[in-house]
């Protein structure tokens, strides 16, 4: 039993099999997977992200705007996420939500407002959030504690790129860290070391798909079955049996998310 914490299957990628995605992941022993909306918040994407969720069993959804939109982000894209939020069981969550400094695509003060503004709304909300920091570490964790510290629902640092001091400090916040298939890649022993240390019940395993495939399949399309691979790679980092992994990150993924599923 696994579950893909952190997917994108609304996307046009997907347009052609995302019946036969869905059912290759369940058949794979993936019993849920979050689908987190993000792109344009007036282009109906993250709308599109809530309809693919409700269209599946076991399939939930995250909305916000990601940092790479961030200049895109006003009261009306505000509306739509509170109404979205407001409209549908599904959503569960409210990310992905950030700071990438590595791509810059908006402005970095466009970037920090439109963060700290949406983790005071997920606040209010009562919603864990879903984490994306990229070459942002240190400001990253300043604008969670200002911000989020004491909140009554946590965050999961999402597709976790950073160091040792991002990882113990997000730990010491209540955190989430969720691991993508990069983690495999042949150059990330510092992400291994991160990997080795995290307690087992704040770990997550995620696709981030259709992106980073994990080695056996780097470079070809990303899809929530492969988490599998993910997550046996993690099993043997940890030296704990693949499905022992899959089982205790399936459970840190319903109790953190609050959600039930078979
Ligand atoms: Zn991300
Ligand atoms: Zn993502």
């Amino acid at each position: 039993m696994f579950v893909d914490s952190h997917a994108h299957i609304d996307g046009e990628q997907f347009d052609a099999d995302r019946d036969e995605t869905v059912a290759r992941a369940r058949a794979a022993g993936v019993r849920a997977i979050l689908n987190v909306g993000t792109g344009d918040p007036h282009g109906g994407e993250i709308e599109r992200a809530v309809a693919v969720a409700e269209a599946y069993e076991n399939v939930f959804a995250a909305v916000g705007v990601h940092p790479h939109d961030a200049r895109l982000y006003d009261e009306a894209a505000e509306g739509r996420l509170l109404a979205l939020v407001k409209g549908s069981r599904r959503v569960v969550a409210w990310g992905e939500i950030g700071l990438d400094f590595y791509y810059d695509n908006s402005p970095r003060d466009a970037q920090r407002e439109v963060f700290a503004r949406q983790l005071r709304l997920a606040r209010a909300e009562g919603l864990p959030v879903v984490i994306h920091s990229r070459d942002a570490d240190v400001e990253t964790v300043e604008i969670l504690r200002t911000e989020f510290e004491g909140a009554a629902r946590g965050g999961v640092m999402h597709c976790f790129g950073g160091g040792m001091w991002m990882a113990e400090s997000v730990l010491e916040l209540g955190f989430m860290i969720s691991f993508a298939g990069n983690v495999t890649f042949k150059k990330a022993e510092n992400l291994r070391e991160v990997a080795r240390a995290v307690p087992l019940e704040r770990l997550l395993v995620e696709t981030d798909c259709p992106f980073l495939a994990p080695v056996p399949f780097r470079g070809r399309r990303n899809e929530p079955a492969f988490v599998v691979e993910t997550a046996r790679f993690l099993a043997e980092l940890r030296g704990v049996e693949h499905e022992e992994l899959g089982r205790i990150t399936s459970e840190n993924f319903a109790r953190f998310f609050n959600v039930k599923f078979d």
